[in-house]
């Protein structure tokens, strides 16, 4: 019920955003399905063996994504290693960021994880998600949706603010590990940031496979604070839209956590408007299966996502919108 009352006394404010021609125009120039596959290909390809953190492959997976921050243009952030935050030895958060313009002191992160559960034989929860379909033989857990989409979508965005140039708020784009592990990357970050200068914290997770029911994104945790109306209102702001329809929706898997299940989480506790934009809960058939894998995932419908989260945060990254804070993550 409250939902549907804030959206209702947003409605009035609905005419007062509008967004530039020349950032529509953008949006559809740098938003490829070709190159949002591509970065999901090579982290879920089976030479990356599921990308369990610790591991050879995972060092490798943090390389590949610090060189797509190098060709976007990001900046690294002082105390780190270029773009690398080591969590522990071997272990590597990739950082990267696009300093702001007027506010840099106020931080917006856009994040998902990178590390992956392994293989047959590293998988640390065994017991998690269905094992049946897999093709003979198969004994990796690519991970092309959980959460290598997510990736693509923090990679995507950071080509995107880049290019568009107008951020009054410091950007990060962060790629965290040792997730599957229990938040493991994004409670070292926390630990060695000062909360309250994060603003928000858009943490993209599994937006690869709708399902019959659902293919549109929701976010978790979505009463915890008014970011989801933020999205929402100016996401309706793209001409054409037609203003009454909202994109990014309530949570509605209630018992599936699904908000304190990933690295959002380690931020909603100190009190950070931070969530995870997902599409496929934790019931999806792939979820933490072998057939999580490229040839599963719908990249039209991740494009979709990912311009929805360009489009919804615009009010975010200029500085003129201000999600409110998280009192109790639990
Ligand atoms: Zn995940």
């Amino acid at each position: 019920m409250k939902f549907f009352i804030r959206s209702f006394l947003l409605f009035q404010f609905l005419y007062s955003f509008s967004l530039a021609k020349g950032q529509s125009s953008l949006i559809d120039s740098l938003f490829h399905t070709d190159s949002i596959r591509h970065i999901v290909e090579v982290l879920a390809s089976d030479s990356l063996k599921g990308r369990l953190t610790g591991t050879t492959e995972s060092l490798k997976s943090a390389d590949f994504i610090a060189d797509e921050f190098q060709k976007a243009g990001l900046s690294s952030v002082a105390g780190n290693i270029g773009f690398f935050q080591e969590v522990r030895t071997g272990w590597f958060n990739v950082i990267g960021a696009i300093k702001g313009k007027s506010k840099a002191g106020q931080l917006i992160i856009f994040s998902a994880h990178y590390d992956h559960v392994g293989s047959i034989n590293t998988n640390p929860y065994p017991w998690a998600g269905s094992q049946s379909g897999a093709e003979k033989g198969d004994t990796i857990y690519n991970g092309a949706n959980d959460d290598a989409s997510g990736v693509s979508a923090v990679i995507s965005l950071a080509k995107y603010f880049k290019a568009l140039n107008n951020n009054e708020r410091t950007l990060l784009f962060v790629a965290f590990t040792g997730e599957e592990l229990g938040l493991l990357g994004s409670k070292y970050f926390v630990a060695d940031c000062e909360p309250d200068s994060i603003i928000a914290v858009i943490n993209i997770e599994m937006i690869g496979r709708g399902s019959f029911s659902n293919s549109q994104p929701f976010v978790t945790g979505y009463e915890k604070s008014d970011l989801i109306d933020i999205l929402n209102r100016n996401y309706r702001s793209l001409p054409g839209k037609k203003p009454e329809k909202n994109f990014f929706n309530i949570d509605k898997n209630i018992n599936e956590f699904l908000f304190t299940r990933s690295d959002n989480f380690s931020f909603a506790v100190k009190g950070v408007p931070a969530h995870s934009i997902m599409v496929t809960s934790a019931n999806d058939k792939y979820y933490h299966n072998l057939n999580d894998e490229t040839k599963t995932l719908d990249f039209n419908l991740m494009k979709k996502v990912i311009r929805a989260i360009a489009i919804g945060t615009t009010g975010i990254i200029t500085g003129k919108d201000t999600p409110t804070r998280i009192k109790n993550a639990f």
